[in-house]
This record gives structure tokens, sequence and C-alpha cells, in this order.
């Protein structure tokens, strides 16, 4: 099946197909979008734009918000379809897709036009003019999304660029192009302008293509290797962008952890949407004391895991998304016990058909390991035994990555504290995951995990211009500094910077 795959999405025409990966089946093609067609469509999104943005924020929110309606009204459709091209079950189509998007449009419908504001600044010393920041639309947004969330990735980023009053133009990834198309069709029912949202289907040329085509800012969503392409064709042209990039999350687990809690939560963080999230628990480093619970805690938990085709009944654990990645999950798994690890679960890939893996714990883990250093992306749990706190912080900070991290204990500040010393974009404390489904908290990492942040108020006016206008509060001719320059003015100014600077309490 892996091999069908890959020749599939490799056919050499301007075709791609798509497949079901726990079926093989094909779904559907799309064309490969080449730069004409690609600067087609910024083109029209342009235009489009034009008007959309000099709505006010209130009146784009009023009717962005029949996107959330028009998606509800068709959400079975849509999670069919997400299960379909991406091989997630239909819980977690719902929660983190195709819901997630729902909960996401209605919070920015409500609270966008205070977040977008102009907001005043007070003038220390220019006290006679006014200054103010508006937050005002970019242009045309490009996005490019990966393959793990084909929905909730792109869909979060096109509502709030819609709401900043842009164009966005989007390219999905060739492996899930249907969910982009479908997604859509759900914003032309709501009765959108057709050409402000555009979807161009293609590979990696495509993409390229996109940031060549004269957009105003890039939001990037996949992998290291790409994102430092896309930073780089972004610097060039002097495009601003957001870069959302790989992950390798810790989870520590203190001495004081509660395990049953622990042992639950890490067991979804591993193995949700078959460990394909760049926020899934990518190692753990687990105290001494507690690591041999801990172990047949997760290692019980996951043997009741049931894997297969999401479609076909109750599974917990559907398939993968791309033959390509499986390869590289064996591959990590293989080494790592070719050094001494320890398959506690699965750890070796079955024949049939489909994507699947099966959920791997690893025990016995060194941080030399490449299961314990390079991005699994698979259903992949590897832990390692420390033997204090201070290690596992100094293990966790001890990668390339830095976006998500967990710590467990029941002890609440000393799990703050030690959130302060761990180099993340997001530290979670006793829970996995689930700040992704919270559209009011950023989203985004540290390192090579990328710059810029997704979500939150910080995301939304990321996806604006700030405009600052400054403004006089009452008429004079002219300002002291002005030309002519004088003796006496110069002697005035000098006397009035001694007199400011000098007294502690000239601010605001
Ligand atoms: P990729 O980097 O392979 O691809 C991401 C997107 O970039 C795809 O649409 C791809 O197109 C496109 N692309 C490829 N080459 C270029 C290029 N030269 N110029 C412009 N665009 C290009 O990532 P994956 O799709 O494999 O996604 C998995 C990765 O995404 C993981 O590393 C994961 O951690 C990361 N990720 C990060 C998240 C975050 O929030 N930080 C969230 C989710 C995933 P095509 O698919 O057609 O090749």
């Amino acid at each position: 099946m892996g091999s069908a795959q890959a020749a599939t999405h490799n056919i050499a025409s301007n075709r791609i197909v798509s497949i079901n990966p726990a079926t093989g089946v094909p779904l559907g093609d799309v064309p490969d979008m080449g730069a004409e067609q690609v600067g087609a469509a910024v083109a029209r999104a342009r235009v489009a734009q034009r008007d959309w943005g000099k709505l006010d924020v209130g009146e784009r929110c009023r009717r962005v918000r029949r996107f959330s309606v028009e998606l509800m009204k068709r959400a079975e459709k849509m999670i069919d379809l997400i299960v379909a091209e991406g091989g997630k079950t239909p819980v977690e189509a719902l929660n983190t897709e195709v819901g997630l998007v729902a909960d996401l449009t209605n919070y920015f419908c409500k609270h966008a036009p205070r977040m977008l504001a102009p907001e005043r600044i007070g003038l220390h010393l220019l006290k006679h003019r006014t200054s103010a920041i508006h937050y005002v639309p970019r242009g045309v947004v490009g996005i490019i999304a990966p393959w793990n969330f084909p929905f909730s990735i792109p869909m979060g980023e096109v509502i709030m660029a819609l709401i900043a009053g842009n164009g966005v133009v989007l390219k999905p990834s060739e492996i899930t192009p249907l969910i982009g198309l479908e997604a859509r069709e759900v914003y032309l029912a709501a009765g959108l302008p057709p050409d402000l949202f555009q979807v161009v289907t293609g590979r990696g040329k495509t993409g390229a293509a996109l940031i060549d085509s004269g957009i105003q800012y890039c939001v990037f969503t996949g992998s290291v290797a790409t994102g430092q392409k896309v930073a780089a064709a972004c610097g060039e042209r002097l495009i601003p962008c957001t870069m959302e990039l790989g992950g390798k999350a810790p989870a520590i687990v203190c001495a004081d952890a509660d395990l049953e809690r622990t042992a639950a939560a890490i067991t979804w963080g591993g193995f949700a949407n078959s460990g394909q999230i760049c926020c899934s628990v990518e190692r753990v480093y687990a105290h001494e004391s507690v690591h041999d619970e801990l172990v047949e805690r997760i290692v019980g938990n996951v043997e009741k895991l049931r894997q297969g085709d999401p479609a076909s009944g109750e599974v917990d654990v559907g398939a993968m998304t791309w033959d390509r990645q499986i390869d590289n999950v064996d591959t990590l798994v293989q080494s790592a016990v070719a050094s001494g690890a320890v398959a506690r679960t699965g750890g070796a890939r079955p024949g049939g058909p489909g994507l699947f893996y099966p959920p791997t714990v690893l025990t016995n883990c060194t941080q030399a390991m490449d299961v314990m250093r390079k991005e699994i992306f698979g259903p992949v749990v590897p832990i390692m035994r420390v033997s204090s706190e201070a290690e596992a912080v100094e293990l966790a900070n001890d990668s390339h990555l830095g976006l998500l991290a967990y710590v467990f204990t029941k002890d609440r500040e000393k799990g703050k504290r030690m959130a302060r010393q761990v180099e993340a974009g997001t530290v979670m404390i006793n829970d996995v995951l689930n700040t992704y489904g919270c559209p009011e908290t950023p989203w985004g990492g540290v390192k090579m995990s990328g710059f810029g942040r997704t979500h939150s108020v910080i995301g939304l006016r990321d996806l604006c211009e700030i405009r600052h206008v400054n403004v006089d509060r009452f008429a004079a001719k002219k300002e002291l500094w002005y030309y002519p320059y004088s003796r006496k003015t110069y002697r005035l100014m000098l006397r009035a910077f001694k007199l400011l600077m000098g007294n502690k309490r000239f601010s605001l």
C-alpha cells in the first residue's frame, strides 16, 4: 500500500490523486497548479480585498460568523472527508478540526472588534499631540499548510486573516487537498465574497509560487526543512511571515505526579492522531522513583487502544496519513531498538493494507538516540529514566526544537517554577495538547520550532499592519524647534531638557 500511495502521489502529470490512507482507495484528484494560476488567484483575491478591507471589523465579523453556522450544518460531511483523507478518527475530526474551527470563528467574531479597535498612546513629551495605533489589513495573506490538521490549521488562520480584513490564498498539502477545497465550498455556502478566499492545489512548487506572487504576509505551517526554505524566500522579498514548525514536546514526570492522570495524558498525547501532531508527547523524562509504575500504567493503557480504519467502527487510533512518514517512524524505532531501547508495545510495522503503525512504547531510551532527538511524528512514545527534576529540565532543553512542553506534578507552584525554566512556546502543567483548541491563547514556538504566533490577540494583530496615526490636539502656527534655529530657542530648550530630565517624576 505504501508504495502504491507513493506512486500515485508522484504521478508525472498535472493532476494529484488523493488517497484514503486507511484503505488505499483513491478519493479524487486535483490540479497541480503552476505559477500562472497561483498569480491569477492572488490577483483575484487582491481585487476582492479592496472592498472587504473597507468594511469595519464588526461588519466583517457579522459576515464571517456565517461560516461557522454553515460549517456546523455540514459538519458530518466535512468530518467524513477528514476521516477519509486524513486517516484520523471521527472524534478527532470533530474535536480537533470541525468543532475547533467553528468555536474559533465564533470567538474571534465576538472579540475581534475589541482586539482590533484603535489604541490610544499617551505621549509623555509632546502633550499637545495625540497618537493612536490602528490595525489595518495587510492585503493578501498566503497560507501554506501541512497534512496533519488539514482543516483546522489552515482554516483557523484563514478565518482570522479574513476578520483582519485580508484576502487569503491557501495552498493545502498535496496529501490532503480535497479538505482544503471542501472548506472553500463551506465558505461559499456562507455567502462570503467568492474571490476573497482562494485555494490553490499543488505540490511544493505551488507553495513557492504563492510566495512569489506578490502576497503581503505568509503563514507557514510545516517542517523545519521546508520552513527554512520558505523563510528564506520570504526574506528575499521582505515578506513578513509566521513560521509554525516542528516540535519535540518533552513530558517531565516529577516524583510527586498523579500517575493515573499522567499515564492517561501521555497515552492520549502520544497517540492521538496517530502521534502526527506538532505537540504530540515525543519524549518522556520520568523521575526514577515513579518510572516503573508510570511505564506499567502507560503500557496497560496502550494495550487497550483499538487501531483500525476510522470509518469502519469504534477505533481509538486511525491510520497515519502519509506513507513516507510511516517509513520515518519505523526507521527511528528500529534504530532505537538496535541501540538498546526496549519496545514494550508495538515496535514493528504489520503487513496488510493501510498506513497503520502500532502504538509503540519504548523504554531504556537515552538522550543520544535519534528517537529522543528527532521529530518522530508518529505513534511512538520513548521513555527515559532520570534521577532528578533538574536533570529532566536540562534534557528537555537539550533540543533544537521548542514548541510545547509538559510538566506533571501535584505541586502546581513547583510546576510553574519549572515552566519558567523550560524553553518552549507553551508549557502545560498536568495536561497535553489542549491549548491548540483555546483560540484566546498564543500558539507558536521558540528555537527551530519557528517564530510569530497564531491564535490569540497576538496572532490576530500579526495579520494586520500597524498604522500609527499622530494628530494635533489644537492648532498652532509652528513648533518651537522648526526653522529658523536661534541661540534663544537653543537656550530655552536646553533649560527645559535639564529641568525635565532631572525630574524623577517626569513621565506620563
Ligand atoms: P512540509 O514542510 O513538508 O509541508 C508543509 C507545506 O509546505 C505543504 O503544503 C507543502 O506542500 C508546502 N511546501 C513544500 N515545499 C515548499 C516550498 N519550497 N515552498 C513553499 N511551500 C512548500 O510539512 P508536512 O506537511 O510534512 O507537515 C508536517 C510538519 O509540520 C511537522 O514537522 C510538524 O511538526 C509541522 N507542524 C507544525 C505545527 C505548528 O503549529 N508548529 C502544526 C502542525 C504541523 P506539499 O505537501 O504539496 O509538498
